[in-house]
């Protein structure tokens, strides 16, 4: 697996299907590790939050979530294979648990996403099961509770829905003491997964314009978007200054 830096920031260039046999690696394996999905956004955010920023370099895998980010390492010479939607590699990695036996816990969304994103999976996936769910929020006053719930649940892996960057926030404090051997961010995935928020069209996914198709459905989210010019100057300056 190689590994690549945008903007002083690691990314993992690894397929759909790698990513989640490196996610079955850890399980196996047994010791913890962090997975973080990056986008153009984050890398904006790790330049001024230096807490951030070494969450990011200390993780055992960074996907390459976000078009901007493949894009990224095209222009710096240093092509990624495709884009790794965090999504879609909650989804994979349901299907192959359903066939291993593995039983990940799902934590964050809205109360009642992530247990209707569980029980859509398991129509799809016969067999996949979860160890738990919990909406809960990644406030310090509920960090106990919450760490103790997925510890007695024992899950395989630990999927995180608090919105970066508070849920790699949230996994890189209590990391150590879940008794997880992965833990991830996913952001958005048990909204897309339980539909309550519409996915854009494959067509549309593989023009690379699925952040602009979430743009116009969720509007709010413009406010997000202006760290894309800063993730443009990042990017070029890199380009620049390696030239020289
Ligand atoms: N969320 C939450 N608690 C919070 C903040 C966010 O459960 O305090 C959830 C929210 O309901 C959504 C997810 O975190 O399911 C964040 O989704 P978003 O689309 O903002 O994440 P992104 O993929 O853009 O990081």
């Amino acid at each position: 697996m190689r590994r690549l830096y945008i903007a002083g920031l690691p990314v993992d260039n690894v397929s759909s299907e790698e990513a989640v046999a490196a996610l079955e690696s850890f399980v196996l394996e047994g010791s913890p590790h962090m997975v973080v999905t990056l986008n153009p956004e984050m890398v904006v955010r790790a330049s001024h939050d230096a807490e951030f920023r070494s969450i990011v370099l200390s993780a055992s895998l960074v996907i390459p979530d976000g078009i901007g980010i493949v894009l990224a390492s095209r222009l710096l010479g240093t092509p990624l294979k495709e884009r790794v939607a965090g999504v879609d590699t909650v989804e994979r990695f349901a299907a192959l648990a359903a066939k291993k036996g593995y039983r990940p816990f799902f934590l964050g969304a809205a109360p009642g996403v992530a247990q209707k994103a569980a029980s859509t999976l398991a129509q799809r996936y016969p067999g996949f099961k979860v160890a738990g769910f919990y909406s809960g929020s990644p406030s310090p006053s509920e960090e106990e509770a919450i760490v103790k719930l997925v510890r007695e649940s024992s899950p395989d892996a630990l999927f995180v829905a608090y919105g970066s960057p508070a849920q790699e926030k949230w996994i890189a404090r209590n990391l150590h003491r879940l008794g997880v051997p992965v833990a991830m961010g996913v952001g958005g995935a048990f909204d897309f997964i339980a539909g309550i928020v519409p996915r854009a069209p494959k067509l549309i996914q593989r023009a690379g314009l699925e952040w602009l198709f979430r743009l116009l459905i969720q509007p709010w989210r413009w406010r997000r978007q202006l760290a894309l010019p800063v993730f443009c100057f990042l990017v070029l300056r890199e380009k620049l200054t390696a030239k020289s």
